[in-house]
């Protein structure tokens, strides 16, 4: 697992059986060619991933080429901060575009001069209805478009109106340049859809150059073109532009057209996934920015404690489809913590401390145990914790009066301290108010960890820290930002984040630096962040083995 997608050949899927069939027919003795192109009003988030994982993952495959292409086509919602972003998390999950990073705003000339030439074959003109008109002109499913009234317009007209546009003599909306078509077309994609509009704000590359700008339709197709991309993989709410699409690339005699193929979007449980939707959480401060650990973007999880290969692994796993569906974001977190597995340290740490005075154990004595640094993976080897007089457990391992079947601590019971000894409970302190404020228990020098002692079996095994010896750390806990439910839909979860303030690990654990990740005994994988502080990255409860298993 991890590496799955740098070495092995990904399964089969309907995209790959398109690709051979080309290679084998048109594109014979050639090579395919894709593209990422996203717009850069955003951070990109786990579908982007997807997306990333399939282009750059197809090129991998076939010994050839995927281009990065900024789609920045729209500027009054684009900026630098996105375009920096974007090629920092496609680095981060391991993909390369090379000396191939293209704007589509290094086109505007050509695509302009694509523009005039559709106007000299009389397949583009000059509309002066109003954004407002031109939908209703448009008609429906039901009713078919109405022509515009400067439908017939001379070319002659339309060829000056145009330059005027590009001239800065027209307002925002008072004009734009739309392809002719067909108002009937049963595809209302073909009714003579606008392909220039003016809009007199600076772009983030071309500054006031230009005052009119391609609509994404139009420069799509083009700017693949330009670029020589075989196969321009997009998601499913495309395939009704595809016949768009290619009357573009037919009308302007592009020679060995790319071909637009679409898949479904990945939607996760609890996760909203568009930008425009994050952007908002982000600026209505609902977050601590784009890269909060609770946002599906790839910085988010990034911080969050993900691995590149978990997420790769993840869209593998998914794999591509023609029809959308929902993905168990289980299936997510079930990656993470296969890729964790084999690779971190198990450790403990108490993150709801309850002090034990071991009261036959001499007050002063420190003892150096064994430990095992991993169950599944003896290359990481061990390492010694110190045992003492005090300790802490977790609150939740003690209950004074326990339902049945509850084998951890309780007055008079006997449970086994991870890596240590037995102890037995033999009295309960509480405070003035009634609350368990510490336990004293006694221990078994019989029952040391790893001598091999059989003389009686515990039910329970808990994990603790050394009191004196333990390393006192904030502790982040996250859940879903949005709950889910079918009654209610996506709604905010208020209680997404707890703060621990009061954890304790054990000695070990001084030797960690930001970014280490660790297995906390019973309590999940955990990040090292600034500061002692650690972020949980996911529990330990697999819910998607659970749900594989039973299918
Ligand atoms: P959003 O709706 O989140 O803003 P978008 O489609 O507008 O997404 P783009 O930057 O235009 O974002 O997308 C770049 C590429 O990523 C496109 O090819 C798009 O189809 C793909 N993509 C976006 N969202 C997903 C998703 N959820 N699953 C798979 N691919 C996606
Ligand atoms: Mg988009």
């Amino acid at each position: 697992m991890g590496n799955n997608s740098d070495n092995t050949k990904l399964p089969s899927n309907f995209i790959k059986n398109i690709i051979n069939k080309d290679l084998e027919g048109y594109l014979k003795s050639q090579k395919i060619h894709t593209r990422f192109p996203p717009e850069p009003n955003g951070y990109l988030h786990i579908g982007h991933a997807k997306s990333i994982c399939i282009n750059f993952g197809l090129a991998k495959e076939y010994g050839a080429l995927c281009n990065l292409r900024f789609d920045d086509t729209n500027p009054i919602k684009e900026d630098t901060e996105y375009v920096d972003s974007i090629q920092e998390d496609i680095k981060w999950l391991g993909f390369d575009w090379e000396d191939r990073k293209y704007y589509a705003s290094d086109y505007f000339k050509k695509l302009y001069d694509y523009a005039i030439e559709l106007i000299k074959m009389d397949k583009a003109f000059i509309c002066d209805l109003s954004a407002d008109e031109i939908r209703e002109y448009r008609g429906n499913y039901d009713t078919p478009g109405k022509e515009s009234p400067y439908r017939n317009r001379s070319i002659e007209e339309n060829l000056k109106l145009f330059e005027e546009m590009k001239n800065g003599l027209y307002a925002d909306g008072e004009k734009v340049l739309r392809a002719k078509i067909d108002m009937t077309s049963p595809n209302i994609n073909m009714r003579d859809p606008v392909i220039y509009r003016i809009a007199k704000v600076s772009h983030h590359r071309t500054g006031d150059k230009w005052c009119i700008y391609p609509m994404y339709d139009f420069a799509h197709p083009l700017s693949d073109a330009l670029e020589h991309i075989t196969h321009s993989i997009c998601t499913l709410e495309f395939e009704d532009h595809r016949l768009l699409y290619d009357w573009f690339l037919k009308e302007l005699n592009i020679e060995e057209p790319p071909k637009q193929i679409e898949f479904a979007r990945l939607n996760l449980t609890n996760t909203l996934m568009s930008k425009r939707y994050l952007r908002q959480l982000v600026e209505n401060k609902v977050v601590d920015g784009w890269d909060d650990p609770r946002m599906p973007t790839i910085s988010g999880l990034r911080k969050r404690g993900y691995t590149p290969e978990s997420i790769k692994e993840f869209c593998d796993k998914i794999g591509v489809a023609k029809s959308n569906s929902m993905v168990d974001i289980s299936i997510l977190e079930h990656c993470i913590r296969e890729d964790l597995k084999d690779k971190t340290k198990t450790v403990m740490g108490v993150l709801n401390p309850l002090k034990v005075i071991i009261t036959n154990y001499p007050k002063e004595e420190v003892e150096y145990l064994d430990a095992e640094n991993s169950r599944t993976n003896q290359q990481l080897g061990k390492r010694k914790i110190p045992f003492s007089r005090e300790i802490y457990i977790e609150k939740e391992d003690f209950m004074e009066n326990p339902p049945k079947k509850y084998f951890r601590l309780y007055p008079g019971n006997e449970v086994r301290l991870k890596h240590a000894y037995f102890i037995k409970c033999e009295n309960v302190i509480k405070n003035e108010s009634g609350n368990v404020t510490e336990l004293h228990c006694t221990y078994d020098k019989e029952t040391k960890s790893g001598t091999g002692f059989t003389g009686r079996k515990v039910k329970g095994t808990l994990h603790w820290v050394s009191a004196n010896h333990s390393i006192k750390t904030k502790v982040k806990l996250y859940d879903y930002l949005m709950k889910d439910s079918e009654e209610e839909g996506s709604v905010i979860n208020e209680n997404s984040l707890k703060v621990l303030e009061d954890c304790y690990l054990e000695e070990s654990m001084k030797e960690a630096k930001k970014g280490d990740r660790y297995q906390f005994m019973r309590h999940g994988y955990f990040i090292c962040d600034e500061g002692n502080v650690y972020t949980r990255i996911v529990s330990l409860k697999d819910k998607w083995s659970k749900i594989k298993d039973k299918k």
